[in-house]
């Protein structure tokens, strides 16, 4: 449940900050010439470096008109013909970091001192053999669970210490030392090729411990118990910030799902369901949803969707319904399908709008219904697409109560899975199943529809010399629709100039047209911490399934058309690569944030080069999926 606060790539999944923002460019103090000037991108004035023990500054040196130098604290970086420079460098062990900077270029040179700021970090008081990080306490803030449950409680006091969490009606629980070692965050974990020199980080001092659910400052406040650390004849004491609550599941709270409480209407209406609180993204709930609150942690609001199965929420998405509304749940009777000509809907009768998930297979789409039982006595397949007889899609349809609060029912389908989409009709759950489009085996791209998504504005990586990453990629987009058009594609771009662009409103562009593809154009960066020259290359990002080979289709063409590292494919919980109507997957084909790779992307040749892997990797998955019988 700790939330690590790390910069994240040029696609933000969720909440983050570009690692890259850019903007004004410090001044250099008493530069010996005015022709030469060092200018840092980043870290921008308002950049705090996340990372401890070593960062990236990337920047231009501009005016030199001979071959540059530049020298960093002493290390030499190297200065590309156009100005650009990247380093990576040590960090002090403070939170301001003084970089001197010295540049040459024939006669002229230029030194200056840059100042970079540096996330505090924790410092064990001097003198003292009992101390607690006050910062580290995990969970903090209010908490409401069920009486039966408990609480895991961590973290970080004075190494060899006794540690004890007192209660204020006088009893106390234990805190024994975590002995495994921490290791790297997951935020920068996922972004480092080699994670050995790092992982054995010792986790000295780290303190972890369980708290039976009891009522702990009911009333609202936080603080009630306290933590006492013991090492020889010192102590230290701190109040835990924790207040919790108990939750009467005997009449459980019922409440409906809105993910647009604030009545905006630009959402895509389904809330997010994790396994963690702030976590990945497992189940989509559309706004009517009814479900049992079992838990709330903060602006966390854990759903009971069956006995064994349970998702966090955003509190912000959650309306309780009345006192005594009963939990959702009951008989689900006969299905039946219904063909169309672009699909073929399933119609679930529901006895509320439970709570489902949908799990995609090859050939193969199940449903799960949370507080459903079944009692599907016909399954009806119905007539053809205008055809006579039984729609030939669907091959097979099945049911099965895995628990006496859950029933899937499953969809075997002839082709591989193109796309699907599902809603609340009225209590009824539909879910509409995508014809796979008619492909042309020598001219996969003919008759096919496309929609590019040129990656950000908000938001956008930065290269050394300035060049802004939704600028680069306007211009891949718009080459590589040329290249789609000519080979007989029909090309939407969901921008067409610089105006930004949220990301509901660009997956929906690509669902109203019907794209048979979607591609999200990026160039990628990294977070603090990670150094640029070992970790850079290029990767494809997909979410669902069936896109995982489109994934690889295009960041294999993308790496033949750059030469650079194959960073490799990733399934990633990023907007663009969600939709459930098509395939979709977002390339980061280069580093906007180094030198050579920035200079590509700026430039036409490198830009047409992009554009020719997106479009071979797009053909490539057609033609694969043109074969199939
Ligand atoms: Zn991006």
């Amino acid at each position: 449940m700790l939330l690590v606060s790390v910069v994240t790539g040029c696609a933000v999944p969720r909440a983050g900050t570009a690692p890259v923002s850019g903007g004004a460019l410090p001044a250099p103090t008493a530069p010996a010439r005015d022709s030469l000037r060092i200018a840092v991108v980043y870290p921008a004035p308002t950049d705090i470096i996340q990372s401890h023990d070593s960062a990236f500054l990337f920047g231009a040196v501009r005016g030199g008109r001979d071959p540059v130098h530049l020298g960093i604290n002493g290390q030499s970086v190297p200065v590309l013909a156009n100005g650009a420079w990247i380093a990576w460098l040590p960090l002090p062990d403070d939170t301001v970091a003084h970089f001197v900077m010295a540049a040459t270029a024939g006669a002229d040179s230029s030194r200056s001192v840059f100042t970079a700021r540096i996330a505090p970090q924790f410092r064990p008081p001097a003198g003292r053999a009992a101390w607690i990080d006050t910062t580290s306490f995990t969970p903090a803030g209010s908490l409401a669970l069920p009486r039966d449950e408990g609480i895991p409680l961590s973290v970080e006091a004075a190494p060899g210490a006794t540690v004890r969490l007192v209660l204020p009606w006088g009893s106390s629980v234990p805190l024994v030392p975590d002995t495994l070692p921490a290791g790297l965050p997951a935020g920068v974990r996922a972004f480092v090729i080699d994670t050995a020199p790092r992982r054995h980080v010792p986790a000295t001092g780290r303190y972890v411990g369980w708290l039976p659910a009891a009522a702990l400052c009911a009333d609202g406040r936080t603080g009630c118990a306290t933590l006492v650390v013991t090492a020889g004849a010192d102590t230290a004491t701190a109040r835990w910030p924790l207040g919790v609550a108990l939750v009467d599941m005997t009449f459980p709270t019922v409440v409906v799902l809105d993910d647009d409480t604030a009545h905006t209407g630009t959402t895509d209406s389904l809330t997010a369901g994790r396994a963690v609180p702030h976590g990945t993204y497992n189940w989509f709930f559309p706004t009517g949803t009814v479900a049992v609150e079992s838990a709330r942690w903060n602006d966390q609001v854990r759903l009971r969707l069956s006995r064994a199965t349970v998702a966090w929420v955003n509190a912000a998405d959650v309306v309780p319904l009345p006192p005594g509304t009963p939990p959702p749940g009951g008989v689900v009777s006969s299905v039946r399908l219904a063909s169309g000509p672009k699909s073929v809907t399933l119609r679930v009768p529901l006895p509320a709008r439970l709570p489902y998930q949908i799990t995609e297979r090859e050939r193969s789409l199940t449903v799960r219904l949370y507080g459903g039982a079944s009692d599907i006595n016909w399954m009806q397949y119905g007539e053809g697409g205008g055809a006579a007889g039984t729609d030939p899609l669907v091959t097979r349809m099945s049911y099965a109560q895995p628990a006496a609060d859950e029933m899937t029912i499953t969809l075997e389908l002839a082709r591989r899975v193109w796309g699907y989409r599902a809603r609340f009709d009225g209590r009824d759950l539909l879910l509409e199943v995508r014809r796979p489009p008619a492909l042309d085996r020598e001219h996969p791209l003919r008759g096919r529809i496309v929609v590019l998504d040129p990656g950000h504005p908000p938001l956008g990586a930065r290269g050394p010399t300035g060049l802004w990453e939704p600028v680069a990629t306007l211009a891949v987009a718009f080459k590589t629709q040329s290249l789609l058009e000519r080979a007989g594609a029909t090309v939407f771009l969901t921008r067409t100039d610089s105006t930004p662009i949220e990301l509901f409103p660009r997956t929906h562009f690509a669902e109203l047209h019907d794209a048979d593809v979607l591609v999200s154009i990026h160039a990628n960066a990294l977070p603090d911490g990670v150094n640029p020259f070992i970790n850079s290359g290029t990767s494809v990002y997909y979410f669902q399934p069936r896109s995982t080979r489109l994934a690889r289709d295009l960041d294999r063409a993308l790496v033949t058309e750059f030469g650079v590292r194959d960073l490799g494919i990733g399934r990633g919980d990023y907007a663009l690569v969600r939709p459930t109507w098509m395939p979709a997957a977002l390339t980061e084909g280069l580093f906007i944030m180094l030198p050579e790779q920035e200079v590509l992307l700026a430039s036409e040749d490198g830009q047409w080069r992009y554009a020719r892997g997106v479009v071979r990797g797009i053909e490539d998955f057609l033609r694969e999926r043109a074969r199939e019988p």
